[in-house]
């Protein structure tokens, strides 16, 4: 079964070419043959990320698409763009040309680095102090034995004969699309336009090598579910003299059963048995900064909703930190004894008008639920 489209990049039915080009290389970078050669999953990630980007960046497929599915694309002879690819890298440089995901050309010049993307999950109280992170993640750097140079230390480097020290050649791919003409890094020098007579013993010639880094990452108080982070030039080493890329660090904020997020302020549902609301009582109610005990008048209505001023979220922009409200969730008694149901008999025909009139709350209950949340 092969998964939606939309779903694979991550974008709405409605996204725009430009939204659709964004999710694809966002992805794309994650899945770098670089970092996940080891990955077979990468791998088949990356061909299912790129076929749904070939069906939704071509208006004409993607109608075809909308209308009847993968099945409609390949009843109508449109086929999978992997045809007439070699590996991994060869697929990904048919996408980027050898270099576009990361920000430089298709070689010869200096590149810079790619971008490295990794996610953390922090609670909600993390988020609502300065907090720190681990992060471990894989980023292709110099290696450090021959210094980049791909060559052994101390032995002699000559120039690549079949790109004549250029780097680069043109290639033309046959591609169920048609053709596509490129200029591609040589394939023998891989684009130094150079080759070491005795490759590096410890990157095999490859001048660069993926190694596990480590990070402690500051996360600044009041942030959101889903921001990103990012930290200029710890991503991938650039090629050629290029500089480096960058991480990203998406933070996903853990869901709090306790609290609702809007915005800043943070709501809470408080579950009141309908005598108590009658009654007034004090209760306590979490908040984070621990138990808060609270105040409720008597005759206090579903879905009245109390301010903590204060107890909320901290702005990012260290504005006003927001509030908490308390949405009061009135508890009807259920499964009564003989006992109770009398007593609650009783008490009913005991009720007069004035206990129940609405003493000029012209609020409707989904106005004040709708209050709760801004
Ligand atoms: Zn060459
Ligand atoms: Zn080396």
């Amino acid at each position: 079964m092969k998964r939606d489209a939309y779903e694979v990049l991550g974008v709405p039915r409605d996204a725009d070419e430009r939204q659709i080009k964004k999710a694809f290389r966002t992805k794309a970078r994650e899945l770098h043959p670089d970092v996940n050669r080891h990955d077979a999953d990468a791998e088949e990630k990356f061909k299912e990320l790129a076929e749904a980007h070939e069906i939704l960046s071509d208006p004409e497929r993607r109608q075809v698409y909308d209308r009847y599915g993968h099945e409609g694309l390949s009843s109508r002879g449109f086929e999978s763009p992997f045809q007439g690819f070699g590996s991994f890298s060869d697929i990904f440089d048919a996408f980027f040309g050898g270099g576009d995901v990361f920000g430089g050309g298709g070689g010869g010049g200096a590149v810079q680095g790619g971008d490295v993307a990794v996610a953390v999950e922090i609670t909600l109280e993390d988020a609502a102090r300065d907090s720190q992170v681990d992060v471990e993640y894989d980023a292709v750097g110099l290696c450090e034995h021959c210094n980049g140079n791909a060559a052994e230390p101390g032995t002699p480097i000559r120039t690549c004969e079949r790109c004549g020290g250029a780097g680069q050649l043109r290639a033309v791919t046959r591609t169920a699309f048609g053709q596509l003409v490129r200029t591609q890094a040589c394939d023998v020098c891989g684009g130094d336009g150079k080759i070491p007579e005795t490759p590096c013993s410890v990157c095999r010639g490859r001048g660069r090598q993926a190694t596990r880094r480590k990070l402690t990452i500051d996360i600044p108080a009041g942030i959101a579910d889903e921001q990103r982070i990012r930290l200029a030039g710890r991503g991938h080493a650039g090629e050629r003299g290029g500089p480096s890329g960058d991480l990203y660090v998406l933070v996903r904020v853990a869901e709090d059963e306790r609290f609702v997020r809007d915005g800043n302020d943070l709501v809470h549902v408080l579950n009141l048995p309908a005598p108590s609301a009658a009654l007034g009582t004090t209760v306590t109610v979490p908040t984070l900064e621990g138990e808060e005990s609270l105040d409720i008048p008597p005759g206090t209505q579903p879905g009245t909703v109390l301010n903590l001023r204060g107890k909320g979220m901290p702005s990012l922009r260290r504005g006003r930190r927001g509030d908490q409200r308390v949405l009061v969730n009135v508890v009807i008694p259920r499964n009564l004894s003989a006992e109770q149901r009398d007593m609650l008999d009783r008490f009913a025909d005991t009720l007069g008008p004035h206990n129940l009139d609405d003493e000029g709350e012209r609020e409707s209950l989904f106005s004040r639920v709708r209050r709760a949340f801004g």
